[in-house]
Order: C-alpha cells, then structure tokens, then sequence
C-alpha cells in the first residue's frame, strides 16, 4: 500500500507556533523533504525529530520530486516541509504535489502558520476577500504593471517583500493605486515585531526615515479611494460632478478628461437628455 505525502507547516519565528500534529507527523515519516537541511536539521533537533532529510529546492524540485514520490508509492510516508510557514506558499512543493495527485496518492496537510495570513489576521484590513500575490517583481516596471493590473482589484491584496526593497515598492503602491491603506508586517511572531499601518506614503515616509530597514516583512494593501472612484461609470462621475455645482457641459468635459475618452463618446452617452 502506498504511503502519504504530508505536507507540513513549521513556525515563521516563534518555535511555539509548531503545532503537535506537525512534530507526531515529522517523527513518524520515513523521510523529510526540506529547502535547507541546515536550517531544518535546527527545528528537528528542537524537537527531537531523527528522520532523514534530503533536500528539496527549486533547482532540483523536478527530479526530487520523482524520487520521493517513488519512495511513497513503495509504501514510506513522506514529509514536505519549507524553511518557514506553509510549503508552495511562495515556497517550492508545486510540482510534488501535483506529481502526487496525478500519480493518486494520498497528499494530506498538516497546516499551521503563514506570514500572509497572519498579518491579514492582525492587520485591521477589510478580511472577507483577500488575494495573495507571492513576491513583488523586483524589477520596477514588472512591479508596476503588475500593481496597475490590480488597480481594480476590489480585494485587500497580500505581497512578500524584501527589506531592501520596500521604501522603493511602497511608492510604486502609492504612485500607481493612490495612496491606498497599507499594513506592513515585520517580524511576525518574532521579538521585534511590528505593524505599520498608515497610507502608503506615511508608511513609507516612517521607514525613509530609518537608518536602516530591517526583517521580514509581509506588505498587505487595502482598497483605495481611488479605486473605489474608478469603479463608477463614466454616467455615475458625470452625475457626481453636477451634484458638487458643475455644469452639465462642464462635467462631461471633466468626466472624459479624467477618464481620457473622447469628449464626444461622453457626450453621446447623455444624448437621450
Ligand atoms: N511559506 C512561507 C509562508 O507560508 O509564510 C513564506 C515563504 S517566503 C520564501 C518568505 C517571505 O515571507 C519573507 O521574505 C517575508 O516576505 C515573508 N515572511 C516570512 N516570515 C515572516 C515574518 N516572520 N514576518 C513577516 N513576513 C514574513
């Protein structure tokens, strides 16, 4: 009979955060599969796990992946675990787990902490839709397509940045969706850690003036005015204008401007009046 695939979440920081289910899965697998044996040989000794553990990264995740997917077809259990919180969250596992369930294998999760979850929980940001974008590009212009692709976006967004990183990334936020409510959450569950929470800018204005930014950090984005503003139809803005004293001319003309449509297509659309 085939084994099973687990799939293991381990602390962000704090050692506490294993949960018991994920220390009794770890002692009886025939084998861990991790990002860093160094770094999880120091979980394992923590908790005094001795299973064997063979790497598993990006660079060797398509081989491995079959290895060990042999070794549970021939009935060991098997254990993926990442160097910290919830493995394929922005962590290898992607192809195993797939690899699994097309070979029919039972894959069964042991679930624990995120950093993206725990900084939503925590972060005072609207939680009944968010969506998890993994890390910022790293390159500007990949960054800022990518926040304009979610200018729509009516869900609080979740990102994984690097310190060096965020005073720079926090400006494309506010340059591309309008200053939105930000949080940002450093060192989770560690003993410095920390939310800042403010518009874009103020929070980028708080660790500008830092000597030096530091930890890591998980970057929530709320939902902005403008975004809100962009949701209405043009008929919509063109109402709101003459309601705060311009003209119905003049609103059009302001409408399409702000919108850049062609003054005539607005026009066109109140014809009928
Ligand atoms: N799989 C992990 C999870 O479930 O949270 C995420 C792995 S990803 C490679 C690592 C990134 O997660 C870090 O660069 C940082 O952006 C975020 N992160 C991890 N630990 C964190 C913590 N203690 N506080 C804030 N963000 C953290």
């Amino acid at each position: 009979m085939a084994g099973i695939l687990y799939i293991v979440a381990t602390p962000i920081g704090n050692l506490g955060d294993m949960t018991y289910r994920a220390v009794e899965t770890l002692r009886q697998v025939a084998r861990i599969a991790c990002e860093d044996t160094r770094q999880t040989r120091k979980l394992l000794d923590h908790f005094g796990i001795s299973a064997p553990m063979v790497s598993y990264h990006e660079h060797n995740e398509a081989e491995r992946s079959a290895e060990l997917l042999d070794l549970v077809e021939a009935g060991e259990s098997v254990a993926l675990v990442s160097d910290a919180g919830t493995p394929l969250i922005s962590d290898p596992g992607y192809r195993l787990v797939r690899g699994a369930v097309e070979r029919g294998i039972a894959v069964v999760p042991v679930p624990g902490v995120s950093a993206v979850v725990a900084a939503l929980s925590a972060s005072g940001l609207p939680s009944d839709a968010f969506r998890f974008c993994g890390f910022f590009p790293r390159k500007q212009g990949e960054r800022r397509r990518l926040l304009e692709s979610l200018a729509k976006e009516e869900a609080t967004l979740g990102f994984y940045e690097a310190p060096h990183r965020i005073v720079e990334t926090l400006r494309d936020v506010e340059e591309t969706l309008g200053d939105p409510p930000v949080v940002v959450a450093r060192e989770l569950t560690k003993l410095h850690e920390e939310f800042l929470r403010g518009r874009a800018s103020e929070v980028r204005a708080a660790l500008g003036r830092r000597d030096s930014v530091r930890g890591e950090m998980t970057v929530l984005v709320g939902k902005s005015e403008r975004k809100a503003e962009s949701a209405e139809t043009v008929e919509e803005m063109v109402a709101r204008l003459e309601r705060a004293g311009l003209s119905k001319m003049d609103a059009i003309k302001a409408a399409a401007r702000e919108r850049g449509l062609p003054k005539r297509d607005v026009y066109k659309l109140f014809e009928k009046d």
